[in-house]
């Protein structure tokens, strides 16, 4: 017999098969003796009562019948015949991947370009950057095999459930390596440890079945002839025959941006969100997330997501890492660029998450008015690049703020609160190292200002939040594209280039990991219909 139970226990009763199973036989009303194992499809974490912790679960429990595994299906990947359809694939992050993925299961054969190198020869680059402050423009944080996904947090967490099939990304990323536990928790997470393993399992297997993924391989113009890409040109001078283009170039690409501008391909300026980078020590998240003075040995580092309204701004918290290490993301030399990612454990002793502020067009473009970067003419504020001219202007701003290299400008959270620059600044995960600095001349005012009240709201909800033990670093400015690349709803073709599918989140479409992955899927099968 199997039988399906919801269970509400104790965070030790969760991590203890024997005590989990004797609470399960009494929940199914057998003997402990004749349960012959269970799996978890579901699990939670309920820390709204400040005297207990709750683990909520679902449990397959498996009563005198030999116990099977729910998760074990696995997706055939066959070899592709010699004539298969060919499609040309930019960028090799999670949209890219997705969609070759899906091109193989679909019989159509994916060619990859991407610019940046494969995990292993990427990671050197990384060291270079975190350890001398060198930003190599075609390898970092955001270029690279497995794209922004690769040394990211990987969260696999998202709302865009009405867009694909989670479950489906969330199984795939399972059959190439990802640990059991991201198919029943309520907010997976792989680390960044383990992503660059999975990522070479996934492109292993697109070149088992006859696709192609070439590094260094930059695409730097296209030939287009009668509403047609007929040829994909990268930096090295080789074409490549083109019957259709899935670009997947990421929120980073700015020289793709440019090129479509260039080539009058339309593209239109995307609101965005900004702000900076917030770092407690976890042991302050911990204690007020779960109530305690020491977080017990069977909790994970806790997390938090924040919201707040002000002046009509919204102010939010963004790819929050619990135990985690704060990450310079910058793809150019000369700007600061700030993410987070943190390692499959979660083990170091800091909490870190973006706090960021919607951005509309209008505000930046009177921004950027008032700083002189733009002049008030119809051709400026028309420009579908004025948005990412504002954010590398911000970009820009905190590296001149900074302390050269990659060393980011930084203040404690109250002193940024009240207009101040730190006289010290506490230790931090960022490793380029940090320069203390009044923040309130790298932000605009309407950022500043509205992250400060969020600030001061955010520790009303959080006690012990709104702490200058907790540390404020500039800019967290990649939070999604500001371009998108319009393409038809329904054939999801860019609406002058037939053949050009836009796809993930450099082109507008995607927000994280797991939303870029259902596009690339998603476009897949477009260009199969
Ligand atoms: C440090 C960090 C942590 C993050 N943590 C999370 C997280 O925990 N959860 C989450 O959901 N999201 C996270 N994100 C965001 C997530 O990584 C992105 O949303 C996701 O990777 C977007 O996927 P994509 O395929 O659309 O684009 P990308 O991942 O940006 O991939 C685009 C690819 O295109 C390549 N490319 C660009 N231009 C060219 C060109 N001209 N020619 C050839 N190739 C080109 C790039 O090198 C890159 O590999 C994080 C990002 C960063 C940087």
């Amino acid at each position: 017999m199997q039988k399906t139970i919801q269970l509400r226990v104790k965070p030790e009763e969760a991590a203890n098969a024997l005590l989990l199973i004797s609470i399960l036989s009494k929940a199914v009303g057998v003997e402990q003796a004749t349960i012959s194992g269970y799996q978890i499809l579901k699990q939670s974490i309920d820390a709204r009562s400040r005297q207990q912790v709750w683990i909520n679960l679902t449990v397959l429990a498996f009563v005198n019948e030999s116990p099977s595994n729910r998760f074990q299906d696995k997706v055939e990947f066959s070899t592709l015949p010699q004539n298969a359809k060919e499609v040309i694939i930019i960028g090799a992050g999670p949209a890219g991947l997705f969609a070759a993925l899906e091109c193989i299961q679909l019989g159509i054969r994916p060619i990859i370009l991407e610019r940046g190198k494969d995990v292993r020869s990427r990671r050197r680059d990384l060291a270079k950057l975190n350890k001398e402050g060198i930003v190599n423009p075609e390898s970092n944080y955001c270029f690279g095999e497995g794209g922004a996904g690769t040394y990211s947090d990987g969260k696999l967490y998202t709302r865009s459930n009405k867009r694909g099939s989670i479950d489906k990304i969330l199984r795939l990323f399972y059959q190439f390596g990802a640990d059991e536990r991201i198919l029943y928790e309520a907010h997976p997470h792989i680390g960044t440890n383990k992503l660059p393993h999975i990522i070479t399992a996934m492109r292993e297997q697109i070149e088992q079945c006859g696709g192609k993924v070439l590094f260094e391989k930059k695409l730097v113009d296209l030939v287009i002839e009668n509403g047609l890409i007929k040829e994909t040109i990268t930096s090295d001078g080789d074409r490549f025959p083109t019957q259709a283009l899935i670009l997947a170039t990421g929120h980073s690409a700015r020289d793709i941006f440019t090129l479509l501008k260039e080539k009058s391909i339309l593209i239109e300026a995307k609101p965005f969100a900004l702000g900076v980078r917030v770092e407690h020590p976890q042991s302050i998240i911990d204690g007020i997330q779960y109530h305690c003075a020491v977080r017990g040995p069977n909790l994970p580092p806790a997390s938090y997501s924040l919201v707040e309204q002000v002046s009509e701004r919204g102010v939010f918290s963004f790819c929050m890492c619990p135990g985690g290490i704060i990450a310079p993301a910058a793809t150019a030399p000369g700007e600061i660029v700030v993410n987070g990612w943190s390692p499959s454990k979660r083990d170091n002793a800091y909490a870190n998450s973006g706090m960021v502020v919607q951005i509309d067009l209008t505000t930046a473009a009177e921004y950027l008015i008032k700083m002189g970067a733009i002049s008030n003419s119809i051709k400026s504020l028309n420009d579908p690049l004025l948005l990412l001219d504002f954010q590398k202007h911000i970009e820009n701003k905190a590296f001149e703020m900074g302390g050269g290299k990659q060393i980011a400008p930084a203040s404690r959270l109250v002193d940024f609160c009240s207009h101040k620059t730190s006289t010290s600044l506490p230790d931090a995960s960022y490793l380029p190292g940090l320069q203390a600095a009044n923040l309130d001349l790298v932000l605009p005012p309407f950022v500043a200002n509205t992250l400060q009240e969020g600030f001061k709201a955010f520790g009303k909800k959080m006690k012990g939040y709104y702490s200058n033990e907790a540390i404020v670093v500039a800019t967290e400015s990649r939070t999604s594209s500001p371009v998108r690349i319009p393409r038809h709803p329904d054939s999801l073709q860019h609406p002058q280039i037939k053949n050009l599918y836009p796809c993930g989140e450099g082109a507008g479409y995607a927000g994280g990991i797991v939303s870029a992955a259902m596009d690339g899927q998603k476009i897949a099968q477009m260009i199969l219909g």
